[in-house]
């Protein structure tokens, strides 16, 4: 029987696993190993980060069920093996990977998922100091550092008000700025508050953030932020970060209780240790139109540990869950059709969509036809296709109970 290895169960790895499984009968044996034993969701990371008082260790729990999926029930009745392991050595010519336990896991066809890791772009303090932003464990510290700083406010041991500094003003970064605003709004009114109570700072390096998509767009985002009071610093590079400061180019000094640190992704340093992988400067692995890793033969690579340039843009299709998803189905059908004497399919990237939440019930989104939609609506639309995916994944009860756990959850700073 024909052995398929998936390393690593994130959007792009889960995704090719489920297709191989719809699509071959019998005909291989599927096994898909990553570290963890849940699937992250991590677009909603930044609500597990800012949502209001979770350090009670039962709600914490819960929370992490909520963008934390087993993978035993997404595998379940599904002929895919799954194997919880830390991956510590992968050797190309053999096909065969080595788990931190000793395991020897060979293969004919090798899929490798492992997605990226933060960047801290070489500036000092970044990884001693800052919180990083990147799984569910540190949301969870980010959470309780919170947490922390709240209940001591209310002790009357801290007087001042509560600062953070954000480093970052991409998606990820945006999103928790304004769902942490709101959170420490609802802190604010159930206190009785009426004055100021915290000072929210998102530095942006660039000259404008998210450089992406329209004026129009960004002004809608950014006029968001300053209504839930988010100070938004522009043409901001930082120097260096300590655990409560974050000191400019510019020479600036800016001093919080916490820094966050969401500036961006690099390739899995893993990657390097991988005898014969090509990969980009960057550090991803180079594939063909097809998503082989160049110059090997029934290996693949999906996501974000992996390079592909537009061929319409000459631009690096960007790091996404959905394009992840994409490319895992691309691969599924690519070895389908390799196995039964077929042509393979080219991947057709497309990434024209997104959708950013901006805090509580609002997000805005450029939609299919750009089709523009903010606020409300805006939030709706995110929901619907955060069900979509989990209805994708999970059978539909269960799609349908973690979604009504995220929404109960979820809403509770709005
Ligand atoms: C905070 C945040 C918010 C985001 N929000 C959005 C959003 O709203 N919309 C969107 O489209 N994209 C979003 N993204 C980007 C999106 O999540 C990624 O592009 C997507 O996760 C990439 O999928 P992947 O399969 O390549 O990697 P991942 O989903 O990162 O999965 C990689 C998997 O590999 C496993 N792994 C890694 N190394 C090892 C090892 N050595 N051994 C075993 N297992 C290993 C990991 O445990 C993980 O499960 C967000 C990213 C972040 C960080």
């Amino acid at each position: 029987m024909t052995k398929i290895l998936i390393l690593g169960g994130g959007f792009g790895g889960v995704r090719c696993a489920l297709d191989l499984d719809k699509k071959f009968k019998e005909q291989a044996q599927i096994t898909l190993v990553d570290r963890n034993s849940y699937h992250l969701f991590l677009p909603s990371l930044y609500e597990v980060a800012a949502i209001y008082e979770t350090n009670k260790d039962p709600f914490t729990v819960k929370m992490r069920k909520t963008v934390c999926i087993p993978y035993k029930d997404i595998f379940a009745g599904k002929k895919i093996n799954f194997i919880q392991a830390e991956i510590s050595a992968v050797d190309l010519k053999e096909k065969s990977v080595r788990t931190k336990g000793g395991e020897i896991l060979s293969c004919d066809y090798l899929v490798i998922a492992l997605g990226s890791q933060t960047a801290d772009f070489g500036i000092p303090g970044v990884r001693e100091y800052a919180y990083q932003f990147k799984n569910i464990d540190d949301a969870v510290a980010i959470n309780v550092k919170i947490g922390k700083l709240i209940k001591k406010m209310d002790s009357g041991e801290k007087m001042d008000l509560l600062k953070i500094l954000i480093g970052g003003a991409g998606f990820s970064g945006i999103e928790f700025a304004a769902e942490i605003s709101c959170c420490v709004k609802k802190i604010c009114r159930e206190r009785g508050m009426r004055d100021k109570h915290a000072i929210i700072t998102l530095i942006e390096a660039g000259p404008k953030i998210l450089p992406m998509v329209s004026d129009s767009e960004r002004n809608i985002i950014s006029k968001r932020l300053t209504e839930l009071g988010v100070v938004l610093m522009e043409n901001s590079p930082i120097e260096e970060v300590g655990a409560s400061f974050v000191k400019l180019k510019s020479g600036q000094i800016l001093e919080g209780d916490m820094v966050v640190w969401t500036a961006g992704i690099k390739a899995n340093e893993f990657l390097k240790s991988i005898a014969g992988l090509p990969v980009t400067d960057r550090g991803k692995i180079i594939v063909d139109e097809n998503l082989l890793v160049q110059g090997w033969k029934n290996i693949f690579a999906v996501g974000d540990n992996q390079e592909f340039i537009d061929p319409k843009t000459q631009k690096p299709v960007p790091a996404l869950a959905y394009t992840a998803v994409d490319q895992g189905k691309v691969v599924a059908g690519n070895i389908y059709n390799i196995l039964n004497g077929k042509n393979t399919e080219a991947y057709k990237p497309y990434y024209g969509v997104w959708i950013a939440p901006v805090g509580g019930k609002f997000s805005s989104a450029h939609l299919w036809g750009g089709w523009k939609v903010s606020g409300f609506a805006g939030w709706i639309i995110r929901e619907l296709v955060d069900l979509r995916y989990l209805v994708s994944i999970l059978p539909f009860r269960k799609a349908i109970a973690v979604f009504r756990q995220e929404i109960t959850m979820f809403t509770k700073n709005d």
